[in-house]
């Protein structure tokens, strides 16, 4: 088979990765790609948002199968166009990928339809907004409707900062059209957990579980970024907590999707926070998370493209996924400046050693090549995965994996899986 993946991050990276040890897949081409990537496919200089340029892609090097990484090409309706001419690709049609690209639609689908979440109410107008901040209980979490590439929720935990954030949205439109509507919601507190799930509009089967730790600095400080190192799996998905998701969560929202006239195939990624009543949705997402990826698809055993084809062929029920036992840690690289502006540019070495050690895989984020050099070119540069027996030995070998790596002014949180840890035993 002739594959087509879309994208140019660590996800993208780690997906090329998996396909490419299934023995069914002759030539990968991956759009745009990096240098990573390049190692396993053919990059070529196609945007993730050129659909029509994609497609004539597609047709002309007889593409089986194409897999969407990102967000923002299922959004503008890659799926639709491409099925509309008979091409094979993985991913929700636009009016479901709706669930990621409009926090109010997935919203009232939720409330429609019963699946736990925050209350929330909607505005468009910032003087109404700040009134009903007035009347809440602190902290409030505002969130721009859109798409905001992961920058559009603040966590806001005084008057001062809910204004700046609904000011921010609705009067200086920093988010463009994403932010003309804003979603103002109740704050859950507990343990965030995400669980992704192949989903072949009928059935679903949710993945191992996982966990990002998205603030740029140690022990959840700093601002958001788009997310800063992972494990799987997540001992606070108990056994019970998963069948409640599958129960409150999935099921529901696959018939929720049915009903609506949007049946959903492809990812669907659940973000949730473990409250005292239970799992409650923070948000979906229509594909694969980024870093969760990096450490979900190295612990998956089965050959993924014959997941990709049951969920489009509608026969996920035939399909049972096997998991590694070990756990897996992703530490992710960034750039000094990250989430804020940063520089390019600066020559990364050692990632030769860091390749070596067992069970350890570098995924590149944002990474070009000049001059025949390796060099930084976005804010998450290397996503650091490594396997082990435990989370504790996961955690060991990844550390261990970015110490041979270096890179100007490299910045890496030091706390990535230790929430794991105290939900084990001490030894
Ligand atoms: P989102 O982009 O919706 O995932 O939000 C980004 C982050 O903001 C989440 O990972 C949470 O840490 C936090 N967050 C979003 N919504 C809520 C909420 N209702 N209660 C508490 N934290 C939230």
């Amino acid at each position: 088979m002739n594959i087509l993946i879309i994208g140019s991050g660590g996800r993208e990276h780690t997906l090329a990765w998996k396909i490419k040890q299934s023995p069914k897949v002759t030539k990968i081409y991956c759009a745009p790609g990096n240098p990573g990537i390049a190692e396993y496919a053919e990059c070529i200089d196609l945007k993730i948002e050129d659909i029509a340029g994609l497609k004539t892609f597609a047709k002309e090097k007889n593409i089986q199968l194409t897999v969407v990484g990102p967000e923002i090409p299922l959004a503008l309706g890659i799926v639709d166009e491409f099925q509309k001419d008979g091409l094979r690709i993985f991913g929700p049609s636009q009016a479901a990928a709706q669930l990621e690209s409009s926090k109010l639609f997935s919203k009232k689908i939720m409330k429609k339809y019963k699946i736990p979440t925050a209350n929330y109410e909607t505005f468009t107008d910032p003087q109404l907004a700040l009134e009903h901040v007035y009347m809440s209980r602190f902290p409030v979490v505002i969130k721009a409707d859109g798409l905001a590439a992961g920058k559009g929720v603040t966590v806001a935990i005084s008057l001062v900062e809910a204004k700046r954030a609904i000011n921010a949205a609705l009067k200086d439109k920093v988010f463009g059209e994403a932010g003309a509507k804003i979603v103002i919601e109740e704050f859950l507190s507990g343990e965030e957990a995400s669980i992704l799930a192949f989903c072949d509009g009928t059935n679903f089967i949710p993945m191992t579980s996982a966990q990002d730790h998205k603030t740029i600095y140690d022990e959840d400080k700093g601002p958001n970024t788009g997310g800063m190192g992972t494990y799987s799996p997540a001992p606070v998905v108990t056994k019970a907590v998963l069948e409640q998701v599958n129960e409150t969560v999935f099921k529901p929202m696959m018939a929720a999707m049915i009903q609506e006239k949007a049946p959903y195939v492809g990812i669907l990624y659940a973000g949730l926070m473990i409250t005292a009543d239970g799992p409650k949705v923070i948000e979906f997402n229509c594909r694969f998370g980024d870093p969760e990826t990096q450490v979900i698809l190295p612990r998956l055993k089965n050959d993924i493209i014959d997941v990709f084809e049951a969920c489009i062929d509608g026969t996920l029920d035939q399909i049972q996924l096997e998991w590694r036992p070990e756990a897996a840690v992703c530490v992710v690289l960034a750039a000094d400046g990250y989430p804020g502006n940063y520089k390019k540019g600066d020559i990364i070495s050692g990632l030769d050693l860091a390749k070596q050690l067992p069970d350890t895989h570098i995924f590149h984020a944002g990474t070009a090549l000049e001059k025949n050099q390796l060099v930084t070119s976005g804010g998450r540069v290397l996503g650091v995965t490594a396997l082990g027996t435990d989370i504790r030995t996961a955690i060991k070998n990844s550390y261990r994996a970015t110490e041979a790596i270096a890179f100007s002014g490299m910045h890496k949180r030091k706390d990535i899986g230790l929430k794991a840890l105290k939900h084990l035993k001490q030894p």
